[in-house]
């Protein structure tokens, strides 16, 4: 009998619900029209596709008019970063502007925003976090000039899970904004956050999000940019004018019917979330009961429910991350996309981690389908190959 395996990567990907996939699979060959047709197959699918914007701006508390589909997060995050700056162009910006981010933010904004620095169209302020990952509000406040146009803070973590102040930041940024003649646009980066946290935009005080398909149980390569009326950016993707004209390309609709549907799930089944942080905290727990020498990364208090993120002195995370792959247990040595470099993630060295510590860490990142059988199966596994590898370096 193949052996189970057990998921702990859920920052990574997660698995397509099995009721997302049955409202999906009709939108690929039965209503199979193009949206912009005007006959009823068309119709068919810009039902499917009004329909999801529609649960989406629900679930946002927003107008579905301020939703747009994408094909993820990098996209929303790069459109958003490009297309706030490149509208200061277009509108006869004199003076370089500014954007404020924090140094832990995913690379989907740190490569754009540095590649507006590079080009000399926009200057980067990038602010530190503490210990914990956090970023201060006053630091925030200190850092907005007068040539501010942009601040992009991520609510959640994708490698050690911790939240930011999201609503403080926005909260501050509209009283600044009162007084001002060149609002400030506030954006946050909500992938990780979506299944876990309040994400109603309002309550946020955000201009706007970016959240992913496949971090909640959906499909990949579909995302969105919630965009708030009266926050306007140019195109990043031109063409036949979807999307109200800013976002051009036919629509994704199956992947778009299956993101709604997930965020449809996201709200239903909240209360699994309490589960989640029950055995997150009990493989916590074990982990520091049964093996010497170890460190949570990150905030444990500001902390998303399904994220743990441990050095594991005189280890190497990827001889780990191996160890247990062995064992049909998944885990990662920090994001995805980090994992493709062997550079020390940026968001451990910004909480104070040295390259060694760094190395040495490994994440867990528990779902919907985790059990506490699971969990004790992993702790099992981990002590002995901890061990294993300790024996081996000497340390
Ligand atoms: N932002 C964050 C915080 C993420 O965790 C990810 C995915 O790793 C992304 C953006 C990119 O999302 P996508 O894979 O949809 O492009």
């Amino acid at each position: 009998m193949k052996k189970k395996e057990i998921y702990l990567d859920n920052a990574a990907t997660t698995p397509v619900d099995s009721v997302v996939l049955k409202k999906m699979q009709p939108y690929f060959n039965e209503k199979y029209g193009n949206s912009s047709s005007i006959h009823k197959a068309g119709d068919l699918a810009r039902n499917g596709m009004e329909k999801a914007r529609q649960q989406i701006a629900t679930f946002l508390n927003c107008l579905s008019e301020e939703i747009y589909f994408t094909s993820g997060a990098t996209e929303s995050d790069n459109w958003l970063i490009y297309g706030v700056i490149d509208k200061f162009w277009e509108e006869g910006g004199k003076k370089k502007p500014n954007i404020i981010i924090s140094s832990i933010e995913h690379k989907a904004i740190i490569e754009p925003a540095k590649y507006l620095e590079k080009n000399n169209l926009a200057e980067i302020s990038i602010l530190d976090v503490n210990k914990d990952g956090l970023v201060d509000i006053e630091d925030v406040a200190k850092a907005i000039k007068k040539n501010t146009i942009l601040v992009s803070i991520m609510y959640a973590n994708s490698e050690i899970g911790v939240i930011q102040p999201i609503k403080q930041i926005g909260q501050l940024i509209k009283e600044i904004n009162i007084k001002r003649e060149n609002k400030i646009v506030f954006h946050t980066d909500a992938v990780q956050a979506i299944n876990y946290l309040n994400c109603n935009v309002e309550y946020l005080n955000v201009d706007a999000l970016s959240l992913s398909g496949h971090k909640i149980y959906g499909p990949k390569g579909i995302g969105v940019l919630y965009l708030k009326n009266g926050t306007s950016i140019t195109s990043l993707i031109r063409g036949g004018g979807h999307e109200r004209g800013l976002r051009s390309g036919t629509e994704n609709i199956p992947g778009i019917v299956g993101l709604g549907e997930a965020i449809n799930l996201v709200t239903k089944k909240q209360k699994d979330n309490v589960s989640i942080k029950k055995l997150r905290n009990k493989l916590i727990t074990g982990i520091m009961k049964d093996i010497p020498n170890v460190q949570l990364n990150g905030s444990l208090e500001y902390r998303l429910p399904n994220n743990i993120h441990f050095s594991f002195t005189g280890i190497e995370g990827e001889g780990l991350l191996i160890e247990l792959s062995e064992q049909n247990i998944y885990v990662s040595t920090g994001s995805a996309c980090a994992s493709h470099s062997l550079k020390s993630s940026h968001v451990l060295l910004a909480i104070g981690l040295s390259d060694e510590e760094s190395h040495a860490s490994v994440r867990f990142t528990l779902g919907r389908q985790t059990s506490s059988n699971d969990i004790d199966y992993v702790l099992k596994i981990l002590v002995k190959a901890v061990n294993r590898l300790r024996k081996i370096s000497g340390k």
